[in-house]
């Protein structure tokens, strides 16, 4: 007989700070070509995510982003990176108000884990070319956002939600 997936599906979840803010899951990762490629391909999910998140997006879009990235910090399968990335997102808290911000903060924590690795910088105002958002493609355009194929707004980091220290 197969599971009842339906019934897990019913359950509500709630998501508070202790679930989202928890001690990170995974063992430490000793093997570093697995390292690697899992790291390039959740940074491209990660900035492609950006690209593609609303330019306007509604509370319960920003609160599901944020959920998102602290509980992939919190899951992600290489413990040591993620115990150092829940500290960069403890002094950089996601920002979450808009795709730019949004795209704008994961280039900054990326740059962070790159100081930390001693590889390059990238020039965060170039991301909007690097990981084109495709929202011309996009059949159904969000309602009340222009959509061209520079849609791409320019990058700002938003003060608001504090890319300090502590924020
Ligand atoms: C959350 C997280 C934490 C990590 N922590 C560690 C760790 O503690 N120790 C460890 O050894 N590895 C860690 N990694 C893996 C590490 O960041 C790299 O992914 C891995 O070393 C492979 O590097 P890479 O040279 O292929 O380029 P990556 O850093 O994987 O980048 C992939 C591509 O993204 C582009 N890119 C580079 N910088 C940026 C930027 N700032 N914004 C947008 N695009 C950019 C470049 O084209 C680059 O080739 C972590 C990965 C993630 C996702």
């Amino acid at each position: 007989m197969s599971p009842d997936y339906t019934r897990s599906h019913q359950q509500p979840v709630n998501i508070d700070d202790r679930v989202l803010k928890g001690d990170a899951t995974a063992q430490k990762l000793e093997n570093a070509t697995l390292k690697a490629e899992l790291g390039n391909a959740s940074w491209k999910l990660l900035h492609t995510m950006m690209a593609k998140f609303p330019d306007k997006p509604t509370e319960d879009d920003s609160a599901a982003l944020k959920s998102y990235i602290h509980l992939f910090a919190r899951l992600y399968p290489c413990g040591d990176c993620a115990r150092h990335f829940q500290k960069i997102l403890a002094k950089y808290p996601p920002q979450v108000t808009s795709r730019s911000s949004g795209a704008a903060w994961a280039c900054h924590v990326h740059n962070v884990v790159n100081k930390r690795l001693k590889k390059p910088a990238f020039d965060c105002s170039k991301i909007g070319d690097f990981y084109d958002c495709g929202c011309a493609e996009d059949p159904v355009p969000s309602k009340g956002v222009k959509v061209t194929k520079d849609s791409f707004t320019p990058l700002t980091l938003d003060d608001k939600e504090g890319l300090t220290r502590g924020g």
